[in-house]
């Protein structure tokens, strides 16, 4: 794989010795650095089609604790080398591409259920444990940790914190944000950190929500501590056909309101209603599951069936269709291998922007010369507002996919931002949004900076992401 972006800080001899020293498991192995420098960002796709990557690893070191994070760090800072931390590199927006070279921390050496403390419900868990194992092992105490994303089996706790992800039966469980009640974090200098560990706390701001969402660059994730629930002893499903989006989107709303949160309350438009739960085109469907106590779940499913009384019911079979195929995502290589540019974008709305925020965006997205469509469901519901997730797709011509693709996230971001949405749900930043970071945050990007100058002095944590100034030269992007 050649680096697309230049070719990064090089890890010097003496360096490299120092990391084998520190982190036996460091290998400079081509193939395990080109895969260490991939995600899953539709657009680093393209660019691995055609042999190359963003930026490519010089070497890779994979940890088997905190101590060897730490001088994997330590020795990183002295030799000013970028340091980018890794999970299961399922990211969709370029966070753990090694942009600037240097070195890729794999932390899923660092797997595993710690500790179970089961009155209080929390759990100690180590960064590296992809999804379906931590389910695993909580299952066979009782227990789950409700955080379901569609990427399951290719990310990790670590990758969740780091990037606020969002499970989709968040209406229930909350977002990633809300499970974490403590983590230890190496930071930029070598040294350990421990962060909250109490039910709630007023003692200062809240540093563990500081480390959550930084995407790598204000410390390493190195344990977490998270907040988990009894196995559900019940489960009930229903489905309504809504005449409008907008009918469906003000039910949604008139659910929380009411303060009932089934898991999984997803609305979709009538465009992608047809092409996921083949109607005709004219309905928008709702799915709704919910699971826990039986008389909450009763208690909750009244209150949807009393809202949603105006509209037709639809198939009985959707939402078992639906968790039978939720995390399949087969297609999109297909499309990426035919030269489509095909894409999501998630965004979070307050309630009363929704329907402006949902028109511009499609009417932004769809007017990008090649366009193909842009689509929208609605899949993670607040009392305050919604998250609403675009699909889009475009078939321009082979030597525009990247002109393309940058066109139809300038014009979906700012139609979003402009009507009243943020700039992204759970997702994240990565490098594909670290260029309207500023757009989106203000005057109060220099907070997250001046953050960034005090923990990382020397800029090495995961360089070239999040909107943060970079410490390391190189070509911009885009
Ligand atoms: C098919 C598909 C479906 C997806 N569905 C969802 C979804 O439903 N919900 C959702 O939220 N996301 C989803 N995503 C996006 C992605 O899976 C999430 O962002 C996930 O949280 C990333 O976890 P990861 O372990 O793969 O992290 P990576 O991609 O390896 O890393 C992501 C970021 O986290 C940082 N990082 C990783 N581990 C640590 C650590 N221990 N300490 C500090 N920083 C760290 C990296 O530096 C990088 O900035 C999906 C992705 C795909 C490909």
């Amino acid at each position: 794989m050649r680096p697309r972006l230049g070719p990064g800080v090089p890890v010097p001899e003496a360096v490299l010795r120092e990391l084998r020293a520190a982190c036996p498991d460091t290998t400079t192995e081509a193939e395990i650095r080109a895969e260490a420098s991939r995600d899953w960002w539709p657009l680093g796709l393209h660019w691995a089609l055609a042999g190359e990557v963003a930026g490519l690893a010089g070497a890779v070191c994979r940890p088997a604790n905190a101590t060897q994070v730490a001088a994997v760090v330590r020795i990183c800072a002295a030799a000013r080398l970028p340091l980018t931390p890794i999970g299961g590199r399922s990211g969709v927006c370029g966070a753990s591409v090694p942009r600037h070279g240097g070195v890729a921390l794999d932390l899923t050496g660092l797997a595993g259920l710690v500790d179970v403390r089961e009155d209080s419900l929390l759990i100690e868990v180590l960064p590296g444990t992809f999804g379906p194992d931590l389910e695993a092992a909580l299952a066979g105490r009782g227990l789950t940790l409700g955080h379901w994303p569609q990427s399951m089996d290719l990310s990790t706790v670590g990758g969740w914190l780091a990037c606020r992800g969002a499970g989709q039966y968040s209406t229930r469980y909350g977002k990633i944000e809300d499970m974490v009640v403590g983590l230890e974090v190496v930071l930029a200098d070598g040294q350990v950190v421990h962060t909250g560990g109490a039910p709630r706390a007023a003692t200062g701001p809240d540093l563990t929500q500081l480390f959550v969402g930084s995407e790598g660059t204000l410390g390493v994730i190195t344990r977490a501590w998270l907040r988990v629930h009894p196995t559900p002893a019940a489960e009930r499903r229903a489905t309504f056909a809504f005449g409008s989006w907008n009918e469906g989107v003000d039910a949604c709303r008139r659910i929380l309101r009411r303060g009932a949160t089934p898991a999984v309350l997803r609305l979709y438009d009538e465009a992608e209603s047809q092409r996921s739960h083949g109607t005709q085109g004219d309905v928008a469907v709702l799915l709704v599951l919910d699971e826990g106590d039986p008389l909450l779940v009763d208690a909750t499913m009244a209150v949807v069936a009393e809202v949603c009384a105006g509209a037709a019911p639809a198939a009985d079979d959707l939402v078992a269709r639906w968790l039978e195929h939720r995390n399949d995502v087969s297609a999109l290589a297909t499309l990426t291998e035919k030269g489509l540019v095909v894409d999501t974008l998630e965004v979070a709305v307050p309630w009363d922007r929704v329907a402006g925020v949902y028109r511009d965006t499609v009417a932004a997205l769809t007017a990008v010369p090649t366009a193909l469509l842009a689509t929208a469901h609605l899949s993670h519901s607040y009392p305050d507002g919604a998250c609403l997730y675009f699909t889009f797709a475009a078939n321009p011509p082979g030597d525009q996919v990247e002109a393309t693709y940058i066109a139809l996230w300038d014009a979906g971001t700012r139609a979003v931002l402009r009507a009243g949405g943020n700039l992204s749900h759970h997702h994240g930043i990565g490098m594909n949004r670290d260029r309207f970071v500023g757009e989106a945050l203000g005057p109060a990007r220099s907070v997250l900076a001046r953050v960034k100058a005090a923990l990382d002095p020397t800029g090495i944590l995961n360089p070239g992401k999040l909107g943060l100034p970079s410490a390391f030269e190189g070509p911009p992007w885009p």
